[in-house]
């Protein structure tokens, strides 16, 4: 009779031990998104509409590639429970119609949607190209020079690259109007060299494409948390 009723007692404390565990770690998972919701993230494809940006040396382009990126980056942070924020959400540009003046109409609304925003972060996403040395390969992450938090941004998204490519290249400074505008953390992503057929091959892949956002993602993560 004793020995029954203290495995009934046991039974109920192991339950009730499962139960406050489960409930622990709900609670530790809604903390997590709850915070992530905090953290707004602006993604700018880069290019777009009559702007195709660099051609891959099979004729791919650049801004097709940035907005495929852009779209699995969206879906990560947007899982993760991050608020984010497009500046191009199509194959079109943001400029109207493509008249005279059109760059300069495309890069206005980029800065009104960035600063509009109040982000976290800013990742514009791009493709490299260098057609005098095709052989060049590899991500490379700009920041504005004289921003501390933009270049720690930079240089954990550049490691998580480096991983990727194998390389060892460091985060550059650079002088960009989408980083210039922006008031919060903001780095220039060039993925990779479209100029290079083998990486030209790869970045049109969605395999490689979710491999790319994926390490975009945890450089954000390891910067901001
Ligand atoms: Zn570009």
């Amino acid at each position: 009779m004793f020995i029954v009723k203290k495995s009934a007692i046991v039974g109920i404390l192991l339950a009730a031990a499962f139960l406050l565990t489960a409930s622990l770690s709900l609670y530790v998972a809604g903390t997590v998104n709850a915070r992530h919701t905090l953290f707004t993230v602006v993604l700018d494809a880069g290019h777009g509409g009559v702007d195709p940006g660099v051609l891959g040396v099979s004729g791919e382009r650049e801004s097709d590639i940035n907005l495929q990126i852009v779209k699995k980056l969206q879906s990560l942070f947007s899982d993760a429970g991050f608020s984010v924020v497009l500046t191009r959400k199509n194959e079109g540009g943001l400029y109207g119609l493509p008249t005279q003046g059109y760059k300069r109409r495309d890069m206005e609304k980029r800065r009104e949607v960035i600063v509009g925003s109040k982000p976290s972060v800013v990742l514009s996403v791009h493709q490299n190209s260098f057609s005098q040395q095709p052989s060049r390969t590899g991500g490379q992450v700009f920041y504005c020079a004289g921003r501390e938090a933009d270049a720690a941004l930079a240089q954990s998204i550049q490691a998580r690259l480096n991983a990727l490519s194998g390389k060892s290249v460091e985060a550059l400074t650079g002088d960009f109007y989408v980083l210039n505008c922006a008031q919060a953390p903001a780095v220039l992503i060039e993925c990779g060299f479209l100029s290079n057929a083998e990486e030209e091959a790869m970045l049109k892949s969605d395999a490689y494409q979710t491999e790319v956002a994926d390490k975009i993602f945890e450089g954000v993560l390891g910067f901001l948390c």
